[in-house]
């Protein structure tokens, strides 16, 4: 694993203050460890690139509850070495994130994990991704 880039989500404006004015919330930075070949985030609504940011960051709906937490990286989030890419852990290794309890409910959560995650969508996650210095240190 590579040396941990910073991920700031996007600004968001806060509730609207007693003055009427909304203003945005406080920066939140967090720091990732991602794999030194993964691939450099791409632009909001570009083609996801398997880069794993976003489920390095914090799980989609599926994946908190697979890993049972709202923040930190899934537990389903699969390093595939041979395509130097993240893959998501339902789809392509399904009934060993499920476990033995739940393997027989791998072809609906299957299913399922492609709606949800909607594969093959452009890139969603409004994370912006400061890479850390390489390993040094
Ligand atoms: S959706 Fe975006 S951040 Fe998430 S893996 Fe794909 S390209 Fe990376
Ligand atoms: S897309 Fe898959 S690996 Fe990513 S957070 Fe969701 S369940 Fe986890």
């Amino acid at each position: 694993m590579g040396k941990g880039p910073s991920v700031r989500p996007e600004p968001v404006e806060g509730p609207a203050s007693p003055d009427g004015l909304r203003r945005a919330q406080p920066e939140r930075v967090e720091i990732i460890h991602i794999h030194a070949e993964a691939p450099a985030k791409p632009a909001l609504g570009a083609p996801c690139n398997g880069c794993g940011v976003c489920c390095l960051a914090e799980p989609c709906p599926l994946g908190r509850v697979i890993s049972r937490k709202r923040f930190g990286a899934c537990d389903a989030l699969r390093w595939d070495g041979a395509l130097a890419v993240y893959r998501c852990g339902v789809l392509t290794d399904t009934r060993t994130v499920l476990g033995p309890r739940w393997r027989w409910a791998a072809p609906l959560v299957q299913r399922l994990a492609h709606r949800w995650i909607a594969a093959g969508v452009g890139c969603d996650a409004t994370l912006q991704v400061e890479r850390g210095n390489g390993g040094a240190g």
